[in-house]
């Protein structure tokens, strides 16, 4: 957490979820209490086919509905894609660009995922940049280098905390159950506040930076309690309603 920092919890559906999973989003917006969205804004970044009728679900509600992917441009030919334009149409507000399953899977470079953040913000989505290191650049250790030039190269002039939310997620750690130690997830979350701050000055300070990579109700306490922490970007956890709530729930009490 940081001081005067309202903590995001967003799910990251990933190419999981036919319309019958709706159910678990309307169950998670049903849990969204007055008291509890007070303390934490959550979002959902379900699959693009669901992103109409799930915003359409949760209007009223607390619960935030995003996209996990956009192009760079607003139009044209390029089959398969949408845009950012696309998702403001159908009412999202957020839009994941950078997760590192599309830099590998889509060769999705640090320039692409620049363009794409400047697409949001042309749409008037609020863009959640991953950046991460892979195990091997962890194990050599090099991931404060590799974070810190990923971070310059995807962010672009003029991020600000209503624009950008970074996502920290170590590679080795999406999906695999392990996560960096305690003292490691503050370590780069305070470099990364620091290199925020340097570049941008008070809308670095107040930028959310989100930690991803496994995050369950299990380790969500210990994870969001630290300084510089401000929130999760959750996959797995992110599709069974009682777990999304149960990591929400963490910040009830804060
Ligand atoms: C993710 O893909 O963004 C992620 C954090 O996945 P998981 O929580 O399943 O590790």
């Amino acid at each position: 957490m940081t001081p005067d920092i309202k903590p995001l919890v967003a799910g990251n559906w990933k190419m999981n979820g036919a319309r019958d999973q709706l159910d678990q989003l309307a169950l998670m917006s049903r849990g969204l209490d007055d008291e509890l969205a007070a303390k934490v804004e959550s979002a959902v970044c379900p699959p693009a086919t669901l992103i109409y009728v799930a915003t359409t679900l949760s209007e009223d509600t607390p619960l935030i509905v995003g996209a996990q992917d956009c192009h760079a441009e607003a139009s044209g030919a390029h089959t398969g894609d949408i845009s950012a334009e696309m998702i403001a149409d159908c009412l999202g507000e957020l839009c994941i660009v950078g997760h590192s399953e599309r830099r590998t899977d889509h060769g999705e470079t640090d320039a692409s995922v620049l363009a794409k953040t400047v697409a949001c913000w042309r749409a008037g989505l609020t863009a959640i940049v991953c950046i991460g290191e892979t195990e091997a650049q962890y194990d050599a250790g090099e991931a404060e280098a590799v974070l810190s030039r990923q971070l310059a190269a995807s962010v672009p002039d003029g991020a600000k905390e209503t624009n950008t939310i970074i996502a920290y997620e170590p590679v080795w750690a999406i999906g695999t159950g392990k996560t960096p130690s305690p003292d490691d997830i503050a370590s780069i979350h305070a470099l990364l506040r620091d290199r925020l701050v340097e570049r941008f000055g008070g809308p670095g300070e107040r930028m959310r930076i989100l930690y991803g990579g496994s995050v369950k109700p299990g380790n969500a306490a210990e994870i969001l309690s630290i300084l510089n922490v401000d929130g999760a970007l959750v996959g797995g956890a992110s599709l069974k309603a009682e777990d999304f709530l149960a990591i929400c729930e963490v910040y009830r009490d804060v």
